[in-house]
């Protein structure tokens, strides 16, 4: 491959050989059309029209005074499909076109990324199938029936625990069987070169448009900018727009689940090793032997042992900051912006949220934080319900 795609030391390509035309093929598509003015300008419309970009960067008022800081909240939540996943499903799924491509596979987790290929699928025509744990079909029942009502096909795989490492190494092994006709959409800023730098230029707009509406809105720059981080994509979209800006915080907030009782959680940058998986090498959640650990967490879209290359060099240097939420504040922070501002924040967006209010009282009051709403809560309703059923009584 031209560009090896590393991070420091992490990200690569750590893949079997037969993968490696495939990855190669969609490296040099990558660069030929990303920039190219028919690309782009298809892109930015469907961005417009169809995802509804731009957000609105929105001053939460309340909340803020709850916190006594100033909390913006970039409203990536009220995107077509309810989360800032479509960004990188749209530009991914334009490349597949603009390549020639006729069939689209994905893996889900939660069923989130599913979804928003499935959609794209529908909007170009594709013939599309979604990789998904059967664990996760049991749980995810409603997303399964939306991504069948988009004409996908949903692939059960059985392997392992039936969940989203089982889903992409299955998506991976179909992948090299069907190079020819079919494009692998990839959910987030992780896995083989060239995907965490694919991912995360789809989701770049998410920075570019923070920091102009910034300068535009506050007047300055944010004081830190606040993001939660699964595989890392909506975080390193956000982050992007502010890498040069030394004085801005970044700050990524991890899945601490019950982890912080019980060992089980998702926080690969504050509690992992480094190690392989999906193809990259990353700060990973493995046990003595290695093992990769099995991830728990209230919000199944940040289950996932490891995380985007970009973020475990950026931990290195320290660039930006990476921390956890346990669950109990993690609601306790979605109850709070329910309460205060009407707006149900995703379960994962609601990890950035918690963080910022465990640290209000050591932040002076002048303090201007932008908090990434990655997505929106209705889909969490039923969760919320189960291990707080006193907030909706
Ligand atoms: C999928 C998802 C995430 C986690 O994925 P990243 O790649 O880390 O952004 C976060 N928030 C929402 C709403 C999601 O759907």
């Amino acid at each position: 491959m031209k560009y090896k795609g590393k991070f420091g030391e992490y990200g690569g390509f750590y893949v079997p050989e037969v993968l490696m035309p495939a990855l190669e093929e969609l490296e040099e598509a990558f660069y030929k059309y990303y920039q190219d003015k028919e690309f782009v300008t298809q892109l930015n419309k469907l961005l417009g029209d169809y995802a509804g970009r731009p957000t609105p960067l929105y001053y939460a008022a309340r909340f803020s005074e709850r916190l006594g800081l100033k909390v913006f909240l970039k409203r990536e939540d009220l995107l077509h499909g309810g989360a800032h996943k479509v960004n990188n499903t749209l530009g991914q799924g334009l490349l597949a076109k603009f390549m020639g491509k006729t069939k689209l596979i994905a893996e889900t987790g939660a069923g989130q990324h599913g979804l928003a290929t499935a959609m794209i699928g529908a909007l170009f025509g594709f013939d599309t199938k979604i990789f998904m744990g059967t664990t996760d079909i049991e749980r995810q029942s409603v997303n399964v029936h939306k991504m069948k009502l988009c004409g996908a096909e949903v692939i059960p795989v059985e392997g392992g625990t039936g969940t989203l490492k089982d889903a992409i190494n299955d998506a991976l092994r179909y992948w090299t069987a069907n190079v020819t006709d079919t494009f692998y959409l990839f959910g987030s800023a992780c896995g083989p070169h060239p995907y965490p730098t694919v991912v995360r230029h789809f989701q770049s707009c998410i920075g570019k448009e923070t920091r102009r509406q910034c300068l535009e809105k506050i007047g300055s720059l944010p004081d830190m900018v606040v993001a939660c981080v699964g595989g890392g994509s909506n975080a390193i979209g956000i982050f992007s727009g502010f890498l040069g800006d030394k004085d801005v915080r970044l700050i990524g907030v991890e899945a601490g689940g019950e982890g912080i009782k019980t060992g089980k959680h998702a926080a690969s940058l504050v509690a992992g090793r480094i190690g392989v998986l999906h193809g990259s090498k990353a700060y990973l959640l493995q046990d003595e032997q290695g093992q990769v650990l099995e991830t728990e967490s209230v919000s199944a879209g940040l289950d996932y042992p490891a995380v985007g290359p970009e973020h475990c060099l950026l931990k290195d240097t320290g660039r930006a900051e990476y921390v956890e939420a346990d669950d109990d504040d993690v609601l306790d922070a979605f109850e709070l912006l329910s309460k205060s501002e009407g707006i149900l924040p995703a379960l994962e967006s609601a990890h950035a949220l918690a963080y910022l209010c465990s640290v209000k009282e050591s932040l002076s009051p002048d303090i201007t934080a932008v908090v990434n709403l990655s997505g929106r809560g209705d889909k969490d309703v039923g969760i919320v319900e189960k291990y707080r059923p006193v907030m909706t009584k």
